[in-house]
């Protein structure tokens, strides 16, 4: 869902930290003053993306596919110490955590050539690591993981987006009537 103004935020979302978000990067609304972060945000590592937000408004967490199954103690901390209520889980276009196996030949050659790797050990690591990293589809593994997050945090307010790369702009993801609320 393109998000364009005020009313494009949906209801529950609006006058949260996740409504800021989106009003920071994608009106460039004006930056407010932050002492403590009030969002954490789950987003890859790619390089591709940059988020325009005040200093100090949001913790973030980085992994490929903005996949947060394997940094749940930071996300507790985020909640318990942080004292963040709001999640904003971020996928994004053109993720390359998508369909791994493509990149099987590549990652492996690469490993031997840049970093020294014997070929077995690379294929051995690919093999079984990316079954643990690889999501699939961008929407489709951010709305699962919401999913799970909502379980796993049946109080905190967590949102799937997505960053279209090619536009660098923010867009809400269409869930379905049941959204887990
Ligand atoms: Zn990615």
């Amino acid at each position: 869902m393109a998000i364009a103004s005020r009313e494009d935020i949906l209801p529950h979302y609006r006058e949260t930290p996740i409504g800021l978000l989106l009003e920071y990067h994608n009106f460039g609304r004006d930056f407010d003053t932050y002492a403590d972060a009030k969002l954490l945000i789950g987003m890859c590592m790619d390089n591709r993306k940059h988020l325009h937000i005040p200093d100090n408004f949001a913790f973030i967490i980085r992994a490929g596919g903005a996949n947060l199954r394997y940094s749940e103690f930071k996300v507790s901390y985020a909640i318990a110490v942080g004292g963040i209520r709001c999640i904003a889980l971020i996928g994004h276009t053109q993720c390359g955590m998508v369909n791994l196996v493509a990149r099987k030949d590549q990652f492996v050659q690469g490993l031997v050539n840049a970093a020294g790797w014997q070929r077995q050990s690379a294929e051995e690591h690919f093999s079984h690591f990316a079954p643990m990293f690889e999501i699939g589809n961008e929407v489709d593994f951010i709305l699962a993981e919401v999913k799970r997050l909502r379980l796993q945090y049946p109080r905190i307010l967590i949102a799937p987006l997505l960053y279209r790369v090619e536009d660098n702009r923010l867009y809400l993801m269409r869930e379905g009537t049941d959204d887990g609320r």
